[in-house]
C-alpha cells in the first residue's frame, strides 16, 4: 500500500461552536487528495490543508456528471477516543458506484487508511456533545478537459470533513411526506443504486415542489409503473404494516443504505421477520386506511432514523402512529445511536476505532 503524505496547516482555524453547528457548511483544515491518471493508476496519496481546486472549465465532471460520492461520520465515543462506523460498506458502495460510473476502483486498503489518517489527525474537530459527530465526504471526480463523451483518463479522490451537529435538537419530530407521482429519481437500469450526483440533481425539482406544499420530502414511486415505493427523500424507507416490517427490495433503482441494512440485521437479530419485496403506494394507503399502518420511518447516514408522521397521495391522507415515533423505530434509533456513539456494546463487530 502506498505511504500518505502529510502536510499540515500553518493557518488552523477556530473551532465552530458546537452548540450551532449546521449541515455541511464549516470544514476541518485538512483534507485528503489523490490523483488518477491512465497508465499509472491512483497516485499521490496526501493530506494537505483544506482548500480550493483548480480546474479546467472544460473538465469532463462539470458537463458529465462522472462523479460518485459516500457519506460516512466519526463519533466521539465516552472514553474521549473517535469510531467510524461500518466504513468497510461505505467502501465497497463507493467501488461500486465507481463501476457503473466507469470510475477506476479505489484501492480499500488504502481507502480505509485515508479514512482513518485523516479522521486521527482531526480528531480535535469531532464534537462531543451528544448528537454531533464529524460528517466524512469521500468523493471522486472527473477531471479530463475535454467535451467528448467518454469515460475521462484522469480523476481526484478527495475526502473533505465537516462537524455536524445534532439532527434532532429539539427531539425527535415525524416529518410530513408527499408522494410524488410525476418526477422519478432513478430507473433499474439507470443508476438509482450508485451515490452520484446525477440522482440528486434528478430529485431537487420533486423537492421543492413538496416543501412548497408544506411536506418536509418525497416518497418517490417506481419510474417504470409510478406504482411502487422505492424511497422517501434521499433515505431508504420502511413500513411496520400489521406487525410486519416491509421495505422496498433493493430492485436496481434503490440506493443499497447502510442504516438500511443495519436495521435490518438489528430486526432480524431480535427475531422481528423483515420482508424485503415490492410494496405499492396503493398497499400502503389502503393499510394505512384500514389501521393496519403501524410505524413509518426513513432510513440514512444523516438522521439514522427519521419517523413519517403524516403522508399524502394525491386527495388521500394519513396520519402514522398519531403523528408520534413509534415505538420500533424509537427502539432502531437508540440502538443504533448507542453503537454509533460508543454508548452500548457493539455486537456486531461494526465500529472501528480511530484514535
Ligand atoms: C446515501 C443514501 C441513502 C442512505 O444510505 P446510508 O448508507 O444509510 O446513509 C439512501 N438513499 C439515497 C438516495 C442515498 O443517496
Amino acid at each position: 500500500m502506498q505511504e500518505i503524505q502529510v502536510k499540515r496547516t500553518t493557518a488552523p482555524k477556530s473551532k465552530p461552536d458546537p452548540a450551532t453547528l449546521l449541515f455541511g457548511k464549516q470544514f476541518t483544515d485538512h483534507m485528503f487528495l489523490m490523483d488518477y491518471h491512465a497508465g499509472q493508476g491512483w497516485h499521490d496519496a496526501r493530506i494537505v490543508p483544506y482548500g480550493p481546486f483548480s480546474l479546467d472549465p472544460s473538465c469532463m465532471v462539470f458537463h458529465y456528471a462522472q462523479e460518485v460520492f459516500e457519506g460516512l461520520k466519526a463519533y466521539r465515543t465516552p472514553d474521549g477516543g473517535v469510531q467510524l462506523f461500518r466504513p468497510d460498506q461505505n467502501i465497497k458502495r463507493m467501488n461500486n458506484s465507481c463501476e457503473r460510473m466507469c470510475i477506476p476502483a479505489i484501492p480499500e486498503d488504502l481507502f480505509l487508511e485515508a479514512l482513518k489518517q485523516l479522521v486521527s489527525l482531526e480528531r480535535d474537530w469531532v464534537p462531543s456533545q451528544s448528537g454531533t459527530s464529524l460528517y466524512l465526504r469521500p468523493f471522486v471526480i472527473a477531471t479530463d478537459a475535454n467535451l467528448g463523451v467518454h469515460a475521462s483518463h484522469s480523476y481526484i479522490f478527495a475526502i473533505i470533513c465537516s462537524p455536524v451537529g445534532s439532527y434532532y435538537p429539539e427531539g425527535i419530530n415525524p416529518v410530513k411526506i408527499y408522494v410524488e407521482n410525476d418526477d422519478v429519481r432513478a430507473v433499474r437500469g439507470g443508476t438509482g443504486f450508485a451515490k452520484c450526483g446525477g440522482n440528486y440533481a434528478a430529485s431537487i425539482r420533486a423537492g421543492q415542489r413538496a416543501e412548497e406544499l408544506g411536506y418536509s420530502q418525497v416518497l418517490w414511486l417506481d419510474g417504470v409503473h409510478r406504482k411502487y415505493i422505492e424511497e422517501v427523500g434521499a433515505m431508504n424507507v420502511m413500513f411496520q404494516i400489521d406487525g410486519k416490517v416491509v421495505t422496498p427490495s433493493l430492485s436496481g433503482s434503490v440506493l443499497p443504505g447502510i442504516t438500511r441494512k443495519s436495521c435490518i440485521e438489528l430486526m432480524q437479530h431480535w427475531d422481528l421477520p423483515v420482508e424485503e419485496r415490492l410494496l405499492s403506494a396503493e398497499e400502503l394507503f389502503s393499510a394505512a386506511e384500514s389501521g393496519k399502518l403501524d410505524e413509518a420511518w426513513g432510513t440514512g447516514t444523516a438522521a439514522v432514523v427519521s419517523p413519517i408522521g403524516e403522508l399524502a397521495w394525491n386527495d388521500r391522507k394519513v396520519t402514522v402512529s398519531g403523528g408520534k415515533i413509534g415505538s420500533l423505530t424509537q427502539k432502531l434509533y437508540d440502538t443504533l445511536t448507542g453503537i454509533q456513539w460508543g454508548l452500548l456494546p457493539d455486537e456486531f463487530g461494526w465500529t472501528v476505532k480511530v484514535c
